[in-house]
């Protein structure tokens, strides 16, 4: 693969199981002999904790330093980077980045200093993830202008209908402004809970009419107490349960992330653009 991919994980709707997937996906890819880095672009920092950074608040360098970096027109600090014993890379985060997205408002081209960040080290890496906050905030548009995609995480019980049209319109409006090239690559059902009758006809009514319009991955990531367990051990649930069914969707699903590429090349104008 001679271009890295930068995919935001994005979804406004907290809880969804979008830094479980930016961990999983990560590390699926990273199995498969992908470079991969995670970027945690949400001040909570959950995604550096999920990789067993028990207290991110700690760190002296993470993402807003690297921020920092770019507004002041300095060169990128590369040691900010955390090496994963899994195999991936992890740009981390911590509370300092809420304090970067208030600052962002009064610079120039504020929209695009994630952007540079990224831009400055993807030549290492063939999938750069963005595990986004819950929120569709400077940080979360941050991430849309640096990424060439999005994967939205969602629980099948959650997916409002006008929820998905906000962040659809929001996808649109980077698109047409200021990302040409942004593209949504789907929409990925997490913690599904298959005996419910409940679950399985959102889920099917959630495909015949999104579905026209978004591709709705075929994996769907089941609900596993297992898959909870992860972040408090630090580790993937390729590490965790690897033979359990959550692992087996997570790599389902990576190779449902690589074969986009095929279909992607030279596509036309997406439908969702206005
Ligand atoms: P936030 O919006 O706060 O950033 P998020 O969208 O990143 O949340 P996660 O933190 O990934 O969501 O997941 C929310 C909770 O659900 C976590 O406690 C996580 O461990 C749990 N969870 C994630 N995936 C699964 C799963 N497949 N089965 C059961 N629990 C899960
Ligand atoms: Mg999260």
């Amino acid at each position: 693969m001679e271009k890295c991919k930068v995919i935001a994980i994005t979804n406004q709707k907290g809880g969804v199981g979008k830094t479980t997937t930016t961990v999983n996906l990560g590390v699926a890819l990273t199995n498969q002999g992908y470079r991969v880095l995670l970027v945690d672009a949400d001040p909570q920092g959950s995604l550096t904790v999920s990789l067993g950074i028990h207290n991110p608040d700690e760190l002296e360098e993470s993402l807003a330093t690297v921020m920092q970096a770019a507004i002041d027109d300095r060169a990128m600090p590369t040691e900010v980077i955390i090496s994963h014993t899994e195999g991936v890379d992890l740009l981390p985060s911590n509370i300092e980045l809420s304090g970067m997205e208030t600052a962002l408002f009064n610079i120039m081209n504020r929209e695009y200093v994630l952007k540079c960040c990224i831009d400055s080290i993807r030549e290492n890496y063939d999938y750069i993830l963005v595990d986004c906050m819950p929120s569709l905030g400077l940080m979360t548009l941050n991430a849309l202008v640096a990424a060439d995609s999005v994967i939205i995480p969602s629980q099948p019980s959650f997916l409002s209908t006008k929820g998905l049209r906000l962040l659809l319109r929001t996808c649109s409006k980077v698109q047409r402004q200021i990302n040409r090239k942004l593209h949504i690559d789907g929409i990925l059902l997490t913690m599904v809970d298959n005996r419910t009758i409940n679950a399985k006809s959102i889920i099917a009514s959630l495909r015949s009419s999104v579905g026209e319009q978004i591709r709705v991955f075929d994996t769907e990531i089941p609900f596993s107490v297992r898959a909870a367990e992860c972040s408090v051990a630090g580790e993937s649930i390729f590490k965790h349960d690897k033979n359990g069914k959550v692992a087996a969707a997570y790599e389902k699903f990576s190779k449902e992330v690589i074969e986009i590429e095929e279909h992607t090349k030279d596509r036309p104008r997406p439908e969702w653009v206005r």
